[in-house]
């Protein structure tokens, strides 16, 4: 089986890395894609782990040499995902699973092609709102912002191949995890399998041919 990148996308503060994490947790198939940030940590957030934290010199320089499969400004900070870390991740086997918006999608499936993009929605506006709230992270022009983010990221929705309501962390993370399963029975993606069914058919048509013969009349 073939190990491919899933993307989830959602507007700020619908819990994708919640799901994320969940996920992670859940399925010793899935790694994460750590991306690199020039944004500051917040109170909770764990260096290397959550994300690389780059100074905007260190980032620009990166991005420079070709390192960032993708790479967007999001609420006026850098982010972007490092070529390495998708690789690494896929070489040991593994799907990939990347939190990114919907500008950094865009950008990675034309070099990731075979990705699966999950796109995250709220159960309710008012869900949203008080979701981001209670986070309690961001001023209030932070929230405003990340407010009319999330309405440019739903006119993207489109897009994905997958919308995931996130009404219920549990039933959200089972929903994604099926996600992963049914793509990696998808034709397309198994290969070894592919090689197996025209083998098959071969051994079939030679069956056939030796069957026929006894009967043909020339
Ligand atoms: P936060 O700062 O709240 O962790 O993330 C803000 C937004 O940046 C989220 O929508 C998240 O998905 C997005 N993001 C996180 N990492 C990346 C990345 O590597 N590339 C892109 N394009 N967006 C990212």
């Amino acid at each position: 089986m073939s190990a491919f990148p899933v993307v989830l996308s959602a507007p700020s503060g619908v819990g994708k890395t919640t799901i994320a994490r969940e996920l992670m947790a859940r399925r010793g198939d899935v790694g994460y894609s750590v991306s690199c940030t020039t944004r500051q940590p917040r109170a909770n957030e764990v260096t290397d782990v959550d994300y690389h934290f780059l100074s905007d010199e260190e980032f620009v320089a990166r991005e420079g040499r070709g390192e960032f499969a993708e790479s967007a400004l999001v609420h006026g900070k850098r982010y972007g995902t490092l070529r390495s870390e998708v690789q690494r991740v896929l070489d040991a086997g593994r799907h990939v699973l990347m939190d990114i918006d919907v500008q950094g999608a865009r950008q990675f499936i034309a070099s990731f092609p075979a990705s699966v993009l999950v796109f995250v929605l709220p159960p309710s506006l008012d869900d949203l709102v008080e979701r981001l709230r209670s986070r309690n992270t961001e001023t209030d022009a932070q929230l405003a912002e990340r407010l009319r983010n999330s309405h440019a990221e739903l006119q993207d929705v489109h897009r994905y191949h997958y919308i995931v309501v996130n009404d219920e962390l549990g039933v959200a993370v089972d929903r994604v995890s099926a996600i992963i399963d049914a793509e990696s029975s998808k034709r397309d993606r198994v290969y070894a399998l592919d090689t197996q069914v025209s083998q098959l058919v071969q051994r079939l048509e030679e069956q056939i041919k030796r069957y026929k013969s006894p009967h043909a009349t020339s």
